[in-house]
């Protein structure tokens, strides 16, 4: 899977980190100070996706997550997997069923 240059005429976004709301677990490593566009092969099917800076700020800032985990997965591929935990929940006897 090749990495590909971003075409010249879009414009790369960045955006500030705000510090105070990540969650960076027990570590004492500094966070950067922006988010840029990160492109990344989903783990699954190999597809090419961006994760944006805009999604990174709202996953870690307002979603909560947890600072070094980054994104392996393309959109379709992360729906499939979270049905599939679901599922398994419920096969589990966690939650009842639909
Ligand atoms: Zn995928």
């Amino acid at each position: 899977m090749r990495r590909q240059i971003r075409s010249k005429n879009k414009k790369d976004e960045r955006l500030p980190v705000d510090a105070s709301k990540l969650n960076m677990g027990n570590t004492y490593s500094s966070a950067p100070d922006f988010y840029y566009d990160i492109e990344f092969d989903c783990q699954d099917c190999g597809k090419q996706e961006t994760w944006s800076a805009r999604q990174q700020k709202w996953w870690y800032e307002d979603a909560g997550g947890y600072f070094f985990a980054t994104a392996v997965r393309c959109r379709a591929c992360r729906e499939k997997e979270r049905q599939r935990k679901q599922q398994a929940r419920v096969n589990a006897g966690h939650e009842p069923k639909a």
